[in-house]
């Protein structure tokens, strides 16, 4: 090897990629006819350039196919959200609010009050009435003012009446929610001052004693 051999190395990778001066491309084009030394040496770095573009083209691919997959994630995650949010609106459309009916939800002779011996009271349900599982209690203060059902927690002195209001319920949010408790707590009279529990009927205006502090 001597100092020629030193200067056209230098030129070698330029002249690989064919980035050379026309006059320099021509020495380095002499110089390997003649050298073995750096015609190898020109082998080796056209192999190096192969191999880095085969590279090139596999990161590529790696990449597209992870595009790819994160594109059929994020449309099944779409896919799932619309979904569960068509089922839950399903829900919130069927049950919306409506006016209490006493006859057409049975109400009348299947949802009842027991008191316990210990002075709690509950709200007891049987499966002939219809529409139960959304029964809830809602606090009515001596100025008629539905104060709803979180007054329960509040350590209220006060003589209420308890109202019970529910939500319209279809045959398909029945199978749903079948099987609740049939029984719930609502106070203990001893700890509470409500003086009756009573079901309030909106079309008929009635307001039906369920319950009265004897
Ligand atoms: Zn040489």
């Amino acid at each position: 090897m001597n100092n020629k051999c030193d200067i056209i190395k230098d030129l070698l990778p330029l002249y690989a990629e064919n980035m050379c001066s026309n006059d320099s491309r021509q020495a380095v084009a002499e110089h390997i006819a003649e050298c073995e030394s750096c015609r190898n040496e020109l082998k080796k770095i056209n192999t190096d350039v192969a191999i880095q573009a085969d590279s090139d083209v596999s990161m590529f691919k790696r990449i597209k196919k992870r595009a790819r997959i994160e594109k059929v994630v994020i449309s099944i995650v779409s896919i799932v959200f619309v979904l569960s949010a068509l089922w839950y609106a399903q829900f919130f459309l069927i049950n919306t609010d409506c006016t209490m009916d006493y006859e057409k939800y049975n109400l009348a002779e299947n949802v009842t009050v027991e008191v316990d011996d210990d002075g709690m009271l509950w709200l007891c349900v049987n499966d002939e009435a219809a529409c139960y599982d959304y029964i809830w209690p809602t606090l009515v203060d001596a100025n008629g003012i539905k104060v709803g059902e979180e007054g329960f927690d509040k350590n209220n002195k006060g003589s209420y009446d308890v109202t019970l209001c529910h939500r319209r319920v279809n045959e398909l949010a029945m199978i749903m929610f079948y099987g609740n408790e049939k029984r719930t707590p609502l106070f203990n009279i001893n700890e509470k001052d409500f003086k009756s529990v009573k079901y309030y009927d909106e079309k008929t205006d009635t307001e039906y004693v369920l319950w009265e502090r004897g």
